[in-house]
């Protein structure tokens, strides 16, 4: 983890990175206000902190990523977050989308699968004073079911199909947001639990994620 501060530089930086994440089409104000605040670069290894406000995606270790600014702002304007809501995100990786999540509602909830990348960014996390969290290391294609339901679920890595218990744990009027499809491209998808039985499905444009493991995922 980086010992570096937040600086003017870095602020400068981030709202540099706002103007651009405005021209590519994030119109909610309360979703720029959060990439604003957070200090992407203290959630990157020191080798890459210099790129962290470019709009790409980098390595974390273990084999994952941070996603790129585009797409965590895409992802969370889409879940349409009030600060009452209850959101559960799967692949907690940096911990960076967290902290977004942090700024739009105090009640998030994160799982990771990979044991090293949980611990490094619980410590992460703690140390940046973004410990607001419920944390988990585990299968999060499972969803969390002691803390459901949940008003909105966030999934950040790419899945080959909806997971059943994360519809399952859905508030009626509540949403999943998820980038499926195979290993090269998924299509971002939102599913509204609109009744107890009833899901409205729409899909948004392509993306490229690291693979979603586990029961309801793919086979590691
Ligand atoms: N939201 C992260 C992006 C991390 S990339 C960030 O802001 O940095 C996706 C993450 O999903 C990886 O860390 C990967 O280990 C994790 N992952 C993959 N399958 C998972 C599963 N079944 N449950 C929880 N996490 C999973």
């Amino acid at each position: 983890m980086s010992t570096s501060a937040d600086t003017y530089r870095h602020q400068g930086l981030r709202r540099a990175l706002g103007r651009e994440l405005r021209q590519r089409g994030i119109h909610d104000e309360r979703v720029l206000a959060a990439i604003a605040a957070v200090p992407r670069h203290l959630f990157f290894e020191p080798a890459f902190e210099a790129h962290a406000y470019q709009d790409k995606a980098f390595p974390i270790g273990e084999g994952q990523t941070i996603s790129q600014p585009y797409t965590v702002a895409y992802q969370t304007q889409l879940l349409d977050l009030a600060p009452t809501h209850r959101v559960l995100e799967v692949g907690t990786g940096s911990g960076y989308q967290c902290a977004v999540l942090l700024r739009l509602t105090p009640h998030v909830a994160s799982i990771e699968f990979n044991e090293v990348l949980f611990a490094r960014t619980r410590q992460r996390l703690a140390q940046l004073g973004a410990d607001g969290a419920a944390l988990r290391c585990g299968d999060g294609s499972l969803g969390w079911p002691e803390q459901a339901p949940f008003d909105a679920i966030l999934v950040t890595a790419g899945a080959p199909a909806l997971p059943p218990p994360l519809l399952r744990q859905l508030r009626v009027g509540g949403r999943l947001v998820i980038p499926v499809g195979d290993a090269q491209t998924q299509r971002m998808v939102r599913v509204t639990r609109e009744g107890a039985e009833s899901f409205v499905r729409e899909e948004f444009e392509e993306f490229r994620f690291v693979p979603l493991l586990g029961a309801s995922g793919w086979r590691p």
